[in-house]
C-alpha cells in the first residue's frame, strides 16, 4: 500500500522536508544529496534480510546474492582507495572508528587524535565520547596564531607520550593534510596511524585531496559526506599496514562482527557499491573539483565582504567563519541563516572563549550545492546573500524569496 494512504501522518512529514530540501540552500559540509540510483537500492528487498558473517563465512541462510553484493562492493572500494583490504560493513563513520580501537588497542591505551574544538571528531578520543572515557587520549592542536595544524606540536606530543594509536582527520579543518608528516611521526614511535578521511573521501576519490594511502595502516570513512553515499562507513587497511601488522584484516573483521556489530545493513552494503561506482566515473571527477573551485570562489567572495576565515580560506570543500569581528554568535547566525533558507552550522573555532552550545563561528561548504549543479556564478550571489542576513536581518523575508527562486532552477539529482 501506499504511505500516503497506510501512513499519512509521516507521508506528510517526508513530504514537508523534500520541499525544505528542494527549496533552500544545504550548505552543511558534512551533507549531500545522494543519487535515485542509491536511494532505489537503500529502499528495495535488499533491507529485509539478516546476513551476519563475512562473504562465504555466514550464520545465515538465502544468502546466495548476498556475498557477491558483498564482495562487489569490497572490489569496487579496494580499487578506488588502493586498498588491499576493506570492510563495508561498519553502520557508520562512529562504528567505523570504534572497530579500529577494539581491533588494535587495550583499555586505557593511549591515543593521539585533534581536540574537537580545534576541528577534531568526537570519536578522536573527545572526553565524553566513549574514546575518551575508554582510552587515555592526547589531544594535539592547531597553532594559535595561524591555526594550522602544528606539526611540531603533534611531534613532541607523540614523542613524550607514545601513542599505541594516531589519528589524522578532521570534521572541520579546511585545509590539507600532510599525512605523509604524520607517516613520519607515527613510524618514528613505532604507533599505528589511522586516516580519518569521513569528510574528504569524495575529494581523495576524485583526485583533488592527497590521499593517505602510501603513509597510513588503516584509512576509515563515511560513506555519505563527499563521497555521496548512503549513510555508511568502511574501514581501509593499507599495503603499509599489512606490513606492520598483517593480521591487521582478521582483527577488523573480527573488531566489527562479532566485537560490535550483528547483522550488516545489506541495503546499506549494496548502495555504497553503486556509489563507488559512481565514484569511479570521469564525471565524479569533475564534480570532486568543481566542489572545490565552488569552496574557493565562496572563500574570496566572503572574504571582500570582511568575513574573517579560519586559515584565510580553503583547500577543500569547507569554510569556518570566525564571526567576532560581525557582532554576532554562531548560534543566531545560525538561525537567521536558516530563517533565509541557507542551512549551515553553527561551530566553535580554534581557542573559542564562548560555550560550544553558542560558539563564536559557523561552518559551511559546497559538497551538496555543487551536486545541484551550482557553479562560481551562484557561489558569488550565496556570499551576497549571506553577508546581507548577517549584517541585516530585516533582509532575510526578501533573501528567503531569491534562495527558493534560485533553488528552482537547481533541481535536486531525484
Ligand atoms: C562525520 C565524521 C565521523 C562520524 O560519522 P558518523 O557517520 O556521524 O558516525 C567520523 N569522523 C569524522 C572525521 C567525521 O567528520
Amino acid at each position: 500500500m501506499k504511505l500516503e494512504k497506510q501512513d499519512p501522518q509521516l507521508a506528510k512529514l517526508m513530504e514537508l522536508e523534500e520541499e525544505r530540501q528542494r527549496t533552500a540552500l544545504e550548505m552543511i559540509p558534512s551533507e549531500n544529496h545522494s543519487s535515485s540510483s542509491v536511494r532505489e537500492v537503500l529502499g528495495s528487498v535488499l533491507t529485509d534480510k539478516y546476513a551476519e558473517g563475512y562473504p562465504k563465512k555466514r550464520y545465515y541462510a538465502g544468502l546466495k546474492f548476498y556475498d557477491e553484493i558483498e564482495t562487489l562492493c569490497q572490489k569496487r572500494a579496494k580499487k578506488l582507495f588502493k586498498v588491499p583490504y576493506v570492510n563495508v560493513q561498519p553502520y557508520s563513520g562512529s562504528p567505523a572508528n570504534q572497530a579500529v580501537y577494539l581491533a588494535v588497542l587495550n583499555a586505557s591505551d593511549t591515543t593521539m587524535g585533534m581536540s574537537l574544538p580545534h576541528g577534531g571528531h568526537l570519536t578522536h578520543g573527545w572526553k565524553v565520547n566513549f574514546s575518551g572515557r575508554l582510552f587515555n587520549p592526547v589531544l594535539y592542536p592547531v597553532d594559535e596564531k595561524t591555526h594550522l595544524l602544528d606539526y611540531e606540536a603533534v611531534e613532541k606530543l607523540a614523542k613524550e607520550n607514545k601513542p599505541k594509536l594516531i589519528w589524522v582527520g578532521a570534521t572541520a579543518y579546511p585545509r590539507v593534510f600532510d599525512f605523509k608528516r604524520f607517516g613520519q611521526i607515527a613510524d618514528s614511535i613505532g604507533a599505528y596511524l589511522a586516516a580519518d578521511i569521513a569528510h574528504i573521501a569524495g575529494l581523495i576519490a576524485g583526485g583533488v585531496h592527497p590521499s593517505p594511502v602510501d603513509y597510513v595502516h588503516i584509512i576509515t570513512t563515511t560513506t555519505h559526506k563527499t563521497l555521496r553515499g548512503p549513510r555508511g562507513g568502511m574501514i581501509m587497511v593499507t599495503e603499509k599496514g599489512l606490513k606492520k601488522d598483517p593480521e591487521l584484516p582478521i582483527k577488523i573483521d573480527r573488531s566489527v562482527f562479532p566485537g560490535l556489530q550483528g547483522g550488516p545493513h545489506m541495503n546499506q552494503i549494496a548502495a555504497i557499491a553503486v556509489c563507488l561506482k559512481e565514484a569511479s566515473t570521469p564525471s565524479f571527477k569533475r564534480y570532486a573539483a568543481l566542489i572545490v573551485k565552488n569552496a574557493k570562489a565562496l572563500a574570496a567572495e566572503l572574504k571582500k565582504y570582511g568575513f574573517n576565515l579560519i586559515t584565510g580560506g580553503t583547500d577543500n570543500h569547507l569554510i569556518l567563519i570566525d564571526l567576532r569581528n560581525k557582532n554576532i554568535s554562531g548560534k543566531d547566525a545560525q538561525e537567521l541563516l536558516e530563517e533565509a533558507g541557507i542551512t549551515v552550522n553553527k561551530n566553535t573555532i580554534p581557542y573559542d572563549t564562548a560555550s560550544p552550545f553558542n560558539p563564536s563561528g559557523i561552518r559551511l561548504g559546497t559538497p551538496a550545492l555543487t551536486t545541484r549543479g551550482m557553479k562560481e556564478k551562484e557561489m558569488k550571489l550565496i556570499a551576497l546573500w549571506i553577508n546581507e542576513v548577517i549584517s541585516n536581518p530585516k533582509s532575510v523575508k526578501r533573501i528567503r524569496e531569491q534562495v527558493r527562486k534560485l533553488t528552482k532552477k537547481f533541481p535536486l539529482p531525484h
